[in-house]
């Protein structure tokens, strides 16, 4: 079992296995970066296999695959099926921007993903298009509707921001519900990257807008999940994450892989340390004493508050959210 410096049970791993993407999402990556990590420091999937089975085999028992767009990565339904293969019962997850969906749900299904899910900011296409900086959202429908076809559980992932999409915080609820899914609320979390001036609303702004058609009851949180539960009074649950409430970090079970093989114990925090060499080695025991040594110094909470001012520069697109 892991456990970092703060005595957290850490059992969840995100991968983001690259950093490049097709949409320009305005809080996330408004413009293309000056650089791109160049293409000979990606892992291959082999190499991040060799720490993803050093990590199952001390305790990590979630795997979510993540980016920048997951699905640019060629082949990915490989990946999936080698830490399948390894570990069939674990829960292997993918969080993807839906673009390229409708070509490769059946694929990963086949490949031993279990659940997906797919960022949706709107529902309008001129909306859609203004947040993602491109024409996206029949695609993205088309995404989705294959993933629930092949048997896909699926969330729902949506950045309420202010004079944008707030008027369809409970339009993207209804379509969600209409379709068995539930979905997560995530405020905007401040970074340097975004475009300047983006406002997002907070839990208690987008609660107070589902409260115009529901009534509402709390829930709480689920096990490790970031996410603070509700229910309408027709029995529907959604939920809120809300990183500028420090219980969001008590119970906080995971760390990141970057696609070049910074593990980050925080996603506020620039601290990370580079299982590149090992891995690149096959150093199994070197990967494990990086993995400690992060652990050890994985910071008790981030630093996003609620006064303003706090921004992190941390790339989304580097570590997948
Ligand atoms: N490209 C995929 C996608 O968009 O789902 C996966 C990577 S993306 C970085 C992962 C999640 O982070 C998405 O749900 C996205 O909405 C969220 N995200 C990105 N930047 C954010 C920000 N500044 N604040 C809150 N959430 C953010
Ligand atoms: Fe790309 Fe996802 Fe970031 Fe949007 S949120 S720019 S889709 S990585």
């Amino acid at each position: 079992m892991l456990i970092d410096g703060h005595g957290r049970k850490v059992n969840y791993l995100r991968i983001s296995v690259t950093e490049r993407c097709n949409f320009r999402c305005q809080y996330c990556m408004p413009e293309k970066p000056f650089s791109w990590v160049p293409r000979e420091n990606l892992l291959s999937f082999e190499e991040l296999f060799v720490f993803i089975k050093v990590a199952i085999d001390e305790g990590v028992n979630k795997i979510r695959i993540t980016g920048g767009e997951p699905l640019l990565r060629e082949d990915l339904d490989r990946f999936v099926k080698m830490i399948h293969d390894y570990k069939p019962d674990i829960d292997l997850a993918l969080t993807t921007n839906g673009f390229l969906l409708a070509e490769t749900a059946s694929r990963l299904k086949d490949a031993g993903l279990k659940r997906i899910n797919i960022s949706i900011d709107s529902l309008k296409p001129e909306v859609a298009a203004k947040i993602a900086q491109k024409d996206v959202l029949d695609k993205v429908l088309a995404g989705v509707e294959k993933s629930l076809e092949v048997g896909f559980g699926v969330k729902v992932n949506m950045v309420p921001l202010k004079g944008i999409n707030e008027d369809e915080i409970l339009d993207v609820m209804e379509y969600a519900k209409a379709r068995g899914m539930t979905i997560r609320y995530i405020e905007y979390m401040e970074n340097v990257h975004a475009k300047a001036g983006l406002k997002g609303l907070s839990g208690k702004e987008i609660l107070s807008k589902i409260k115009e058609r529901y009534v509402i009851r709390k829930v709480g949180r689920e096990g490790s999940s970031p996410a603070f539960n509700y229910i309408t009074d027709d029995g529907y649950k959604f939920g809120i994450i809300d990183p500028h409430k420090h219980d969001f970090c008590e119970d906080c079970n995971r760390i990141r892989l970057t696609a070049e093989g910074f593990l980050i114990p925080c996603l506020y925090f620039d601290e990370a340390m580079s299982i590149a060499k090992a891995v690149k080695e096959g150093d199994i025991e070197a990967a494990g004493e990086v993995l400690k040594e992060v652990l050890r110094n994985k910071p008790e909470k981030n630093r996003w508050s609620e006064d303003e001012g706090e921004e992190s520069s941390r790339a989304f697109y580097e570590t997948g959210g």
